[in-house]
């Protein structure tokens, strides 16, 4: 009847309706489909008070290439048997409180593990999207004496990725539980922030350890010097490292790598240090409160807002430190020869 509005249709999704049948709700036909209530309430401009009448068609089309984007987006996690992890349901829990933790939507968890509506328990186990979490290997004997004075024996190394650049091969050797512990950070930045470019990964340490160019550490296979993630990546990264700045810093998937690195704090061989520009700490602090973190808990990781001189925190300044994280692991707990 009106042209103008016959054009405008023809770019929206293709239309595919479905008729519906006794039996049928919003959930089944949104799990069906791919899509979330919400998504099929705004394609059929239904209210949340509106109900299903039987025999009316509604439009599935767009349902369907929103669970298409939605698939990609999470690696394929859902309805595929893609990449998922489990997570163990703990007091104070809700499914919108843990949506919101796994960067997902309570549709999604709700899809992924066939929950009607909103009642969990703790203790329950559910289905989350993202990479399952490696295994760290606590070995001994590997790491011996301290990072400024120590040498390696019988390396593991950083393994050759797509998610990351390794700017000197021969630098990449490291204790395995450094390894584990930063594979399992850089796939948890991943899970949270689809489609991250890749990451500069700088020195470690050498095949034997020992004295390492430009470093005062880096001896013993504890240290790794990692590039930050960008809103745009800068022209010759991740071949070089890149200075950040309050514009091109991507300070919400930087902070989720920094998060899952801390994270590692309370574990065998895990975070002890890590040294980041004060400014720098500054911007991921903001990204951190954004997150939920409270002023209380950050106190423990950032020297932010105190000056770079003060004594908390396990992120620490460190001049010539504002293009790149420098992270120590601690010793495993059983290793002697470990300082
Ligand atoms: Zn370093």
């Amino acid at each position: 009847m009106h042209a103008a509005k016959d054009t405008k249709a023809k770019t929206k999704a293709p239309a595919k309706t479905h008729e519906v049948q006794p039996g049928d709700n919003l959930w089944k036909l949104a799990r069906e489909h791919g899509c979330t209530v919400a998504d099929l309430r705004e394609a059929n401009g239904m209210t949340p008070e509106d109900a299903l009448v039987i025999g009316r068609d509604i439009d599935v089309g767009a349902c369907i290439a929103k669970g298409k984007a939605a698939r990609a987006k999470l690696g394929a996690a859902v309805g595929s048997g893609g990449d998922q992890r489990r997570y163990k349901v703990a007091s104070g829990d809700t499914l919108s409180r843990i949506a919101r933790k796994h960067h997902t939507s309570v549709e999604e968890l709700r899809a992924l593990n066939d929950l009607e509506g909103s009642l969990i328990r703790v203790g329950q186990v559910l289905v989350v999207p993202g990479r399952e979490p490696r295994t760290i290997r606590l070995l001994t004997g590997q790491s011996r004496g301290r990072p400024t004075h120590g040498w390696l024996h019988d390396p593991s190394r950083l393994p050759h990725s797509s998610h990351y650049l390794r700017r000197r091969p021969e630098r990449t050797y490291a204790s395995a539980h450094l390894v584990d512990h930063t594979l399992n950070a850089i796939d948890r930045a991943r899970d949270q922030h689809p489609g991250l470019h890749r990451l500069a990964i700088g020195d470690l340490s050498d095949e034997d350890g020992g004295p390492l160019s430009g470093h005062h550490s880096h001896q013993s296979g504890r240290d790794i010097d990692i590039g930050f993630y960008y809103r745009q990546r800068p022209a010759n990264y991740p071949k070089e490292f890149a200075r950040a700045t309050k514009d091109n810093l991507d300070a919400d998937a930087t902070w989720a790598l920094v998060e899952a690195l801390v994270r590692t704090s309370g574990k065998d061989g895990g975070v002890e240090k890590i040294f980041l520009d004060y400014e720098v700490q500054g911007w991921l602090y903001a990204a951190a409160r954004k997150d939920g973190w409270s002023k209380k808990r950050l106190r423990e990781v950032f020297q932010y807002p105190d000056g770079r001189y003060a004594k908390h925190g396990m992120i620490r300044h460190e001049p010539k430190h504002d293009d790149h994280l420098h992270v120590r692991f601690r010793c495993v707990d059983a290793d002697e020869s470990c300082k």
